[in-house]
């Protein structure tokens, strides 16, 4: 039977349905059905299997595929299901199509909708280039040519967080190498043995740690002196741990696992000396690089990049404006009168999802006095 494209299809009670994506095998003197049940706008609800002898009267057998059955697929779009019969295994096999399907309504989601709302525009996926502070309004440049002007600017292009130059290092991100010790991390490395790299003291601090969590930890210092960059008061709780050897002048120099992290290779710098160390978690705390650099030097950053902002900025950065304005950066404001720096960007940031949430909310605050919105 052919079906014209666009025709009208109804279900058994003579309601219009939607035709889309199903299959069909016949098995003896049946036709079997395979459909696609979806909630609103996509999310997966069943494969519904129906039965037929003459292709016209259907009877409901029962779901192939369900979400008590496969609970694991809720808000997955799952399409297209194709069953054929295996001789050799003498079993029926169903296909589908699976993707991660959004949730209907995702913070994101809802943050956009919230702007849109207010009135926001939105340059999506855009760069921008310059900010141009020599005019009244602040002029903001993206690539390709589009320009804004503004009364106040927040900047949060966060950081790129510094990572080894070796080999698999991108297939074992999120799959043994992190760089973030928190309960999340540890949870899937507890009580086996880790690699810390880096020298500092965010390092010395995920080391002592993982091995409060009953990891036998390997912290690898490329420098020959773990005193060097860390606070005494750490350096001395990590000689006197039994659970933790520190390795000076190593770099690790190649990484070994399956699907993820299994081992590590370290070499010792000074001696050459190799050794494959088990190793279930990759702490990487060798810092990170704020994505700054599109300011030029207008504005004052520290010595690594990062914006400084309000009270980190040395008086000899605020010029004169900031005396004809008679007043202060406010709170996130940087050495440039109206512009905001927040998050991973800026000078003295923690690095966490939830602080700089909380900074970008802050900073409105303050351009809200700045361009004197009444709150
Ligand atoms: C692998 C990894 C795991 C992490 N895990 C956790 C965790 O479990 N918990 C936690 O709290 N934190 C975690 N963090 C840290 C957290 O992601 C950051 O602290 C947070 O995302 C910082 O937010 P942000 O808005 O400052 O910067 P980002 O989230 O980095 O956003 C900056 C955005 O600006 C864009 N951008 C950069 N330059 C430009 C430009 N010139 N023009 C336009 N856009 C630009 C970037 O593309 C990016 O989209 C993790 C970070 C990494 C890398």
């Amino acid at each position: 039977m052919t079906f014209i494209n666009g025709t009208q299809f109804i279900n058994t009670a003579g309601d219009a349905v939607h035709g889309h994506g199903g299959s069909m095998i016949k098995v003896g003197g049946y036709y079997y059905w395979f459909g696609e049940n979806t909630y609103p706008n996509g999310p997966f609800a069943s494969i519904p299997v129906y039965r037929s002898t003459d292709l016209h009267t259907w009877e409901f057998r029962n779901s192939a595929l369900s979400l008590t059955s496969a609970p694991e697929l809720r808000n997955a779009g799952v399409w297209r299901p194709r069953v054929i019969y295996n001789a050799r295994t003498q079993q029926y096999v169903l296909f589908v199509r699976k993707e991660n399907y959004p949730s209907p309504m995702t913070e994101n989601k809802a943050a956009s909708i919230q702007a849109l709302k207010f009135g926001a525009r939105m340059y999506f996926p855009s760069k921008v280039t310059t900010v141009d502070t020599s005019g009244e309004r602040l002029g903001i440049s993206l690539f390709g040519g589009i320009e804004i002007l503004a009364r106040a600017v927040i900047i949060a292009t966060g950081a790129h967080y510094r990572s080894l130059p070796i080999a698999r290092w991108g297939e074992f991100e999120n799959a043994g190498i992190y760089y973030a010790c928190t309960e999340l991390e540890v949870r899937s490395c507890a009580g086996r043995e880790v690699a810390v790299v880096g020298g500092a003291n965010s390092a010395g601090q995920a080391a002592l740690f993982l091995s409060s969590r009953g990891c036998t930890v390997d912290l690898v210092v490329r420098g020959e002196d773990i005193g060097a960059r860390m606070s005494s008061y750490l350096v001395n709780r990590i000689v006197s741990d039994p659970m933790i050897s520190v390795r000076a002048s190593t770099e690790i120099t190649a990484l070994e696992g399956d699907t993820s992290l299994e081992s590590v290779r370290m070499t010792n710098s000074v001696t050459g000396e190799e050794a494959v160390k088990p190793c279930r978690g990759l702490f990487c705390f060798i810092g990170a690089d704020p994505a700054s650099g599109w300011l030029y030097g207008d504005c004052s950053v520290d010595g690594n990049g990062f914006i400084r902002t309000d009270a980190h900025i040395p008086t000899e950065d605020l010029g004169q404006h900031w005396q004809n304005l008679g007043r202060g950066p406010l709170p996130f404001e940087t050495s440039i009168p109206g512009v905001f720096a927040a998050g991973d960007v800026r000078h003295g940031s923690i690095k966490r999802a939830a602080a700089a949430v909380g900074e970008g909310a802050s900073a409105v605050s303050s351009v809200h006095q700045v361009v004197g919105v009444r709150l």
